[in-house]
């Protein structure tokens, strides 16, 4: 019987690329499967002594390159299809950085802010018990995702070790610098986006260009520093709850101790208070989605004013929302380059552990900054070869490695 794609959204991107003919129909049926599904169910003892039953996944897209990679998402949304889209997308930022890995995700169905500290240990640990055989330094190594910290990694990597009586550094990046992790892992994402928006906007004052930031998380806060930093506008950010504006340029460090003094983002004295939706419709130069996937859909597409958008976040653009942008006449730059930085500097941990080396945050960032300005180069080149969107260029280059 023929197969049916777990992942809708793969099925759609590659069908959008086979029908610019950048992909054969067979590179299609490949990519849209993912090689293997695992799922479990996590028995959670709660504190109040009940049990709980939780979902868990792990999807591993592809290793033809090397063993998969990806991070680990605990949120309540967390479903199959979206774990094997993230994981899909992963075998392509692996290929397009050129780094020696595949891709994979997983996930807990649960909302971790409505449980403790130890109960967040508890998923950590019974995560790492269900999936230890499929996992391995070189079969297969998460990393931290949505909702997932240092700290969950130090747990993950300690748990592994229990299991396999060894302890293996290289079974799990993003760990805490104390607890093997890299230096400069935490800002990586962030990092990488900032790098390629100076390879972007190299010819442009940054005090001419105006932005706005979806989400204040490890991404989005840190990039919206680094950009006020140099010199950006930046006007408005937002969290799940609401955003902040300000014409005439936020203060970030102001935002940033605001937000860390358990305030509201939309309750920041030195802005206006708007919605996450009217933040998305500014009529900014350069739109950030760092939140959750589809931020951006065919229902709020044509309110979008901005010129530039990078993918933060990943997926936070639909298909048909991509369209529609396009026909605005919108750049994206697109997530699997977008955020590439977490990965990569996930390489470099990974490496330094294998090789018993320790990099100073300098080297990493400067071998950050070089791999991805590369890409981002070679990825326009071949949008403007091919006469195709950015994220089409940047999936036949990964493609093209992946199959080849
Ligand atoms: N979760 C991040 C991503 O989506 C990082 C993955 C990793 O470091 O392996 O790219």
């Amino acid at each position: 019987m023929k197969s049916e794609p777990l992942c809708i959204d793969c099925e759609k991107r590659l069908g959008h690329l086979e029908s610019q003919e950048l992909i054969s129909h067979e590179a299609k049926q490949l990519l849209e499967h993912p090689e293997r599904v695992i799922q479990a169910e996590l028995p959670l003892s709660r504190d109040d002594g009940t049990l709980e039953m939780l979902k868990a996944f792990r999807i591993q897209h592809s290793t033809k390159r090397g063993p998969a990679k990806g991070g680990i998402r605990f949120h309540q949304e967390v479903d199959p299809s979206e774990v094997a889209a993230l994981a899909f997308v992963m075998s392509l930022k692996t290929a397009l950085l050129d780094l020696p890995y595949g891709g994979g995700k997983g996930g807990v169905q649960f909302n971790p802010k409505e449980y403790s500290k130890t109960e967040i240990e508890q998923v950590a640990r019974l995560y790492m018990r269900a999936f230890s055989d499929v996992l391995g330094p070189h079969k297969d190594v998460p990393a931290p995702d949505v909702n997932t910290t240092p700290e969950i990694m130090g747990w993950m990597r300690d748990e592994y070790a229990k299991i396999t009586g060894a302890d293996e550094p290289a079974i799990i990046t993003g760990k805490s610098v104390a607890e093997g992790g890299s230096e400069g892992r935490g800002t990586a994402t962030a990092m990488g986006a900032y790098f390629i928006l100076k390879e972007r906007f190299a010819d442009q004052e940054p005090e001419s260009v105006s932005v706005a930031i979806q989400g204040f998380g490890n991404a989005g806060s840190i990039l919206a520093k680094l950009l006020h930093k140099d010199g950006f506008m930046v006007v408005a950010v937002s969290d799940s709850r609401g955003a902040t504006y300000n014409k005439a340029g936020l203060d970030i460090d102001a935002v940033s101790k605001h937000k860390s003094g358990g305030n509201k983002i939309s309750e920041f004295t030195d802005g206006e208070s708007i919605s996450n939706q009217e933040l998305l419709a500014l009529d900014v130069d350069l739109l950030v989605p760092a939140a959750l996937g589809d931020a951006i859909t065919t229902q709020n597409a044509t309110d979008v004013k901005a010129s530039v958008i990078i993918e933060v976040a990943n997926g936070p653009v639909t298909t048909g929302a991509e369209q529609v942008l396009d026909d605005q006449g919108v750049e994206i730059i697109p997530d699997l380059l977008a955020n590439a930085g977490g990965v990569t500097v996930s390489y470099f941990e990974w490496f330094q552990n294998v090789h018993e080396e320790k990099w100073t945050e300098d080297e990493v960032n400067q071998k950050l900054q070089g791999m991805i300005a590369d890409s981002y180069h070679l990825t326009k080149q071949a949008a403007q070869k091919h006469k195709v969107r950015l994220r089409d260029a940047a999936y036949k280059i990964a493609i093209e490695r992946i199959l080849n």
